[in-house]
Order: structure tokens, then sequence, then C-alpha cells
């Protein structure tokens, strides 16, 4: 028997990385030693007092039965503690605080609490595949907002037309960026607000990466922003910041209403995240904070070998001020796909073709600094001699 799907999940985009899947497999078997700049995911290990205390919490019994689908009420204050003494943003950590099962989750999630079908969502593009994901999931129609190099990778709102602001319900937005790694500003954010206000969208920010930043620059949030409280909410989570993707624990914070939505949400769907992880979390976010300059000197070190030795072969690349990512275009008379594909097959370096964040990602690749400088060394020689220096 034929299972039939459904139709919102034959809606979801294509699944763009399959044919370099293939050559990576295909060259492994053949033995070939590949460098993967293709993962987006902190390859440093987790502290061990956070570690420690997961050991701890999980012994306890108390921490074996259902948790709170919104999250523990000292957890909701360690973020809300954690939002006043790095942003100077005060949460009420009842109302304006709830747990999720990594950020992703509530990403998926939150179209679901605003979108019915045939909404417009504004979606940046390039971004986040799940910002799009989600919506269609919830049959709602994504509007690509163009982020461009010109503009430092931030949206133009004036470019967008009336009649798609006035139907959109909702805009996410991600700064810092992945994957451009592009930085928002002051006056970016109370754009923001202002466009939200006006048109009467809900502000999903996406921020997981303000603590991964480089050379003295300090993110912010958008809650920072007066009247973003308002008009929107923030993801963020302990994935990045704490080499933590793997324990699955972030949380939305902003719009009480929204707040609660989302809650009210989950508490159909999960049952929150275990105790011990939520403890782990608290300790993450209460405990010294020296992983945090540890982990961005690592990556600095490692972004200036990447964009120092692309530049010695012929890029013109700007440093990027935050997340683990270099966003670059890619030759002339190349496509993303076409350089990709060139840079495995004659170096046995995977990067990732920009068309995987969305149609304006064609022509840029992105590379994340998830690997040692040693292999990163090694990535550079091989494209220096293999593809040889380039001419933009
Ligand atoms: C890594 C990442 C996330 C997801 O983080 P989790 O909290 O681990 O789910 C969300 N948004 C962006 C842009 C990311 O790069």
């Amino acid at each position: 028997m034929k299972i039939i799907e459904a139709q919102r999940i034959k809606n979801l985009p294509p699944y763009l990385f399959a044919r370099i899947e293939r050559m990576i497999a295909q060259k492994r078997a053949e033995g070939v030693d590949i460098i993967s700049l293709g993962i987006g995911d902190p390859d440093m290990p987790t502290p061990d007092y956070i570690i420690e205390e997961l050991s701890r919490e999980a012994k306890n019994p108390a921490n074996h039965q259902y948790p709170s689908s919104v999250g523990m009420i000292n957890f909701r204050q360690a973020v809300a503690d954690w939002y006043g003494r790095r942003f100077g943003v005060e949460l009420d950590p009842k109302t304006e605080v709830v747990s999720l099962i990594g950020s992703k989750e509530g990403i998926g999630h939150i179209s679901w609490c605003y979108l019915d079908p045939g909404d417009t969502v504004l979606v940046p593009d390039p971004s986040y595949p799940v910002y799009a994901g989600g919506a269609i999931l919830a049959g709602a129609v994504p509007y690509y907002v163009p982020l461009t190099a010109e503009r430092g990778f931030l949206p133009d709102f004036a470019d967008i037309p009336s009649d798609v602001a006035k139907k959109a319900k909702m805009m996410f937005l991600n700064y810092p960026n992945n994957p451009t790694g592009a930085v928002a500003t002051e006056e970016f954010f109370r754009e923001a607000v202002a466009f939200a206000r006006e048109y009467r969208i809900l502000i999903c920010h996406d921020a997981p990466y303000t603590e991964v930043a480089f050379d003295g620059y300090k993110p912010i949030s958008f809650l920072q922003t007066p009247g973003a409280k308002e008009v929107g909410i923030e993801f963020h989570s302990v994935s990045k910041t704490y080499n933590m993707t793997g324990w699955r624990i972030g949380w939305a914070s902003g719009h009480p209403d929204v707040v609660e939505a989302l809650g009210r949400l989950k508490s159909n769907l999960d049952s929150g995240q275990f105790q011990a992880i939520q403890y782990a979390a608290i300790a993450a976010l209460s405990g010294p904070q020296d992983i945090v300059a540890y982990n961005n000197g690592v990556y600095r070190e490692r972004r200036d070998i990447l964009v120092d030795g692309l530049n010695e072969i012929g890029w013109k690349l700007e440093k990027p001020k935050a997340t683990i990512y270099v966003w670059a275009p890619v030759p002339p008379g190349h496509t993303s796909e076409s350089f990709a594909e060139l840079v495995l097959e004659k170096a046995g370096v995977v990067v990732t073709p920009g068309t995987g964040y969305g149609p304006k990602g064609a022509g840029y690749f992105r590379m994340s600094l998830t690997l040692s400088t040693g292999r990163l060394k090694e990535a550079i020689e091989r494209i220096k001699k293999q593809v040889g220096t380039v001419k933009f």
C-alpha cells in the first residue's frame, strides 16, 4: 500500500544538499580525507561544571517525573537574570519567558500560534531554513525579503510592498546572522519596531549568536529596543554560547501574550525538557562566563586563518564581527553549486552552497569555524593548490 503524505509535508522545499551529500559519500568511500566546513555545530566540549550539575540533578528522583511544558520557574528566573545582567532587559520570569526544547523547537512552532493557512509571513532570504519550514508546515506562505551585501545583509523595510506588509502577520529576523555573519544596529532594530507597529506584525527575532563575537564587539538583543516587547519575542539558547547543541534547551522571551500562546501550544505537544537539563542550563547561565571569552578567542583565530587565507588566494572578504560562519561570494563564472562541487571534487573540502538558505544565497557559499586551526590551514592549502588563485 502506498501511504499518501499530507500536502503540508509535500509543500516543504526540496532538500538541496542531496547531490553534494552523494558526492561526499562517494569521496569518503574512495578513501579521500574530507574536510567539512559545512557543519554549524560547535566542536568544543560543554564545560565540566555544567556536566557535573547534570549528573547531580539526574540522580535526584524529583527530576524523574514530567517537567512543566513551559519550564521550571528557577530556569525562567535564570534566563531573566541573565537578560538583565547581559542586556539590561527586564523580563518577568512568570509571564515573559518560556522554555523550549532547543530554540529550533520554538522557532518551528511559533508559526502554529500565529499563522493560518494562506497567511503571509516575511522571511529573510538567505536565512536559517526553519523559519520558512515551520511557516510552510502551518500552511502559511513565506514572502522572501532579500538580504544584500550592499545593505550589510539587513532587510530594507521600505522595500517591502505595502500590500504585502499589510497582509503579513509575522516576520523573522536573525542577528548576529546565520549564514551571512552580519550584525544589527540599534537603529535597525528601531526601524523593525516601527515597521511592526505600523503594520501590526509580530517580530520573531532569533538570537543564538549574541555571545559569539570578536574584536571587542558585543552584539545587542532585539529586546533592548524601546517597544520591542510590545511587538515581538526573541529566541535564544545555551547551544552556541556554552557548546551545548546536543542538550536541547532554549527559550523564547518578550511579549507575554506570545510567550503564553507558545506555552499553550507546547502543553498540547510536549512536556518540556528534562529538569536535570534545565538545572544544567541554569548552571551555564549563572556560573562563571570564562567559557565565552575562551570560545571567542578560538573562533577568532580560526576566522583569521580562513579569511586571511582566502584573501591571499584572491577573495576580498571582510572579517565577520560575530557568529561561527564566513559567508563568501563564489568566483566569477561559478554558481554556488558548481563552486561547492569543484572544491569538493578537487580539494576534498566541503562548503555549503548559499542556495541552501534561500534563492538570494545564489552566488555565495558558507564555511563554518568549527574545525581545528590545523584542519582549516589544510583546507586553505588544498584550495590554493588544487583550485588555484581566483580573480574577482
Ligand atoms: C543553531 C541555530 C539555531 C538553533 O539552536 P538550538 O537552540 O540548538 O535549537 C537557531 N537559529 C539559528 C540561526 C541557528 O544557527
